[in-house]
């Protein structure tokens, strides 16, 4: 099986998942370049990424998609899926579905997906984007042999004031500098020449 298809087959064995309570047509999966030394790794799918079948397209997912552009981290050079592939929701205002943070429950159902993942495409560095991303993939880093690398969720710096806010950006630009570099996709953060 080559590793075009192995991604397929992961992504239609998550399409298929009853693991847990969320699945029933919610389910995203992953894109990106398997064989790429960097694993990026969100929290969960939202509406957007739903309706579109593809990971970070939302409004979060836009934000983080145009840090990634700034510092010259192209689509070939990574893959990017969520620690949990399903998008969790809640009742909101009018009786409408939103986004919610995944449960601890819904994050060990779907930890089998990730370290399917991990095991396959072996990377070098795993850039986990938020908190429950963090937790989700921190105890894998030793006994899988990666490098992590966490930044903030760009969906909480909408609750920051601006100037809380533009620290969080700053960090984040770092934080994914950092992940490219460790990589070995560039050469040292802040070096000339490096965005
Ligand atoms: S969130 Fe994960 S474990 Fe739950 S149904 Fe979806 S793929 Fe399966």
């Amino acid at each position: 099986m080559s590793q075009i298809e192995w991604v397929q087959d992961w992504n239609a064995r998550i399409k298929s998942c009853t693991n847990c309570g969320l699945g029933k047509g919610c389910a995203v999966g992953g894109v990106g370049n398997i064989e790429a030394p960097l694993l990026i790794v969100g929290e969960a799918p939202g509406e957007d990424e739903v309706l579109q079948g593809v990971p970070f397209v939302g409004k979060s997912g836009k934000d983080l998609r145009e840090i990634f552009c700034d510092v010259g981290l192209l689509p070939e050079m990574f893959f990017l899926t969520n620690s949990v592939q399903c998008r969790p929701t809640k009742m909101g205002f009018k009786n409408r579905l939103v986004n919610r943070a995944p449960t601890k429950a819904e994050s060990l159902a779907c930890f089998p997906h990730l370290v399917a993942l991990l095991d396959e495409m072996k990377p070098t560095v795993v850039l986990a984007v938020g908190a429950k991303a963090t937790e989700a993939v921190r105890s894998l880093a030793a006994p899988k042999g990666f490098q992590l690398v966490s930044i903030t969720h760009p969906a909480a710096r909408y609750r920051m004031s601006a100037a809380k806010s533009e620290i969080a950006y700053l960090e984040m630009i770092k934080g994914v500098k950092e992940a490219k570099y460790l990589s070995g996709i560039i050469q040292r953060p802040n070096s000339p020449g490096v965005m």
